[in-house]
């Protein structure tokens, strides 16, 4: 090989690229990789939370996905992610609770490693790739993705040109626009129709305590709303920056940390886009730039107090009397309902209601509800097989491409393209 050129070339070093490079350097150790990342360290969720889910479907695009194949394929990121699972208690009875009021609840195994010890576990996973003499690059961005005769090119931001003979593209949620451009020129078609749009949930630990029972708990209810992302212990809700305004999200650290006492979680409303939708990524930029404007360049955060009352939260007030917890993210008190669509902002109220008969205290009037917590998973390639090929030499995977929903998915597509490249090879 010359020095540009590689057997495989991977964009992203999140998980689904880790499920990839692991998996190609698991079954040929001679084989030439190089992985490529912007940031100084894979960003995503290996990086916060790292919160694994290790049941189907969670974290997996069922469209993409049999249980079978999923199944086949968590045992192979359990192996290098090595997780300590959590234990669950009481699930039987809140799990008949939820079916009386028509909601499902997911039995999933999970580990979670906390924002504050997730660098070693991405260290220790670089570290063991190092070893095997895969190149990694950071803080270099590809600009452009090219398929050639026998090969595939990519463009760096300083003008190289790197060649392989198989590209894994797996740049992520963030890398959205990055992998749009991308198919375009590739002439890939896509689909861009789907997308999860929500509140985050702010409460005291004595509102919420299922947390103590079941860590991250999956609760499915009608009009395609669920939770997701379930933080407590020293649980903190976040901001993320998408270019010129921000969403939320939320993380917390390891249990070796004293807990705050309170909870956050998300709930996500899934919206499938029809005919004659434009573009799913366009509406989560409007959606996400009108909270934003309403919110004075921040998001917004109501308590529950206050949107019961049909009144705006104000920041004179936010910790009035019963509004007695103090906001782990500080944004803009004001008022959701100028800024959710009526029918996301009933269907989730309506899953509110549902989630307080189910675990009771979820809405004291102190809970506070962020927005817009916003998940674009919508840029779905027209794959040429079933290991996310999109052309000869170029597969696309992980969150980004809209096979994966959580680190666990990510991985497993990651190791179905590269059990495609070893296929292509035979
Ligand atoms: C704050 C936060 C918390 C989360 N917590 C959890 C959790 O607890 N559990 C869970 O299962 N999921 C969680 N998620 C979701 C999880 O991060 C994703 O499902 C998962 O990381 C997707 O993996 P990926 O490899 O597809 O993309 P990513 O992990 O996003 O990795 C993509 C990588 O590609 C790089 N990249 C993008 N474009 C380019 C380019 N042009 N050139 C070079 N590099 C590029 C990015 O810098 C990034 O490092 C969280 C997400 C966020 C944002």
């Amino acid at each position: 090989m010359t020095a540009d050129q590689y057997d495989v070339i991977i964009i992203g070093t999140g998980p689904a690229a880790l499920g990839a490079a692991f998996h190609l350097s698991d079954n040929n150790p001679a084989i030439s990789i190089l992985m490529i990342d912007k940031e100084p360290v894979c960003s995503g969720g290996l990086l916060n939370d790292c919160k694994q889910n290790y049941s189907y479907p969670i974290g997996f695009a069922e469209e993409c996905w049999t249980r079978e194949e999923a199944e086949r394929l968590l045992p192979l990121v359990e192996r290098k992610l090595q997780p300590v699972f959590k234990e669950k208690m009481n699930l039987e009875t809140y799990r008949k609770r939820a079916e009386r009021v028509g909601v499902e609840l997911f039995d999933v195994r999970q580990a979670h490693v906390g924002t504050d010890r997730s660098r070693l576990l991405i260290r220790r996973l670089m570290d063991e790739l190092a070893d095997r003499g895969v190149q990694v690059m950071l803080r270099r961005e590809v600009t452009d993705v090219r398929e050639e005769r026998e090969s595939a090119l990519i463009t760096l931001d300083d003008g190289r040109t790197p060649r392989a003979g198989a590209v894994v593209v797996a740049p992520g949620r963030k890398g959205f626009a990055f992998l749009q451009r991308v198919m375009e020129q590739l002439g890939v078609e896509y689909v861009d129709n789907i997308l999860d749009v929500g509140i985050r949930v702010e409460t005291r630990l004595e509102n919420y305590p299922i947390v103590r029972d079941y860590y991250d708990p999956k609760f499915y209810f009608p009009d395609r709303v669920r939770t997701f992302c379930t933080n407590s212990g020293q649980a903190r809700v976040a901001l993320e920056r998408y270019g010129e305004f921000s969403l939320v999200n939320g993380h917390a650290l390891s249990s070796e940390n004293n807990g705050n006492g309170l909870v956050n979680f998300a709930l996500l409303k899934t919206i499938g886009l029809k005919d004659p939708v434009r573009s799913g990524h366009q509406m989560a930029l409007i959606l996400g730039r009108l909270a934003n404007e309403i919110g004075g360049g921040r998001p917004l955060m109501q308590r529950v107090g206050d949107f019961r009352m049909g009144k705006r939260s104000t920041a004179e007030t936010f910790n009035d009397d019963l509004y007695s917890f103090r906001p782990t993210c500080p944004v803009t008190a004001g008022d959701l309902g100028l800024a959710v669509p009526a029918k996301i902002m009933r269907h989730i109220w309506a899953a509110m209601k549902k989630l307080d008969t189910i675990v009771p205290g979820v809405l004291h009037p102190s809970t506070i509800m962020y927005y817009p917590e916003i998940k674009m998973y919508a840029n779905k390639p027209a794959f040429l097989d079933s290991h996310f090929r999109v052309t000869p030499h170029i597969y696309m995977v992980g969150d980004g491409a809209g096979v994966s929903r959580g680190i666990t998915g990510a991985w497993a597509s990651g190791i179905r393209a590269a059990e495609g490249i070893f296929e292509g090879k035979r």
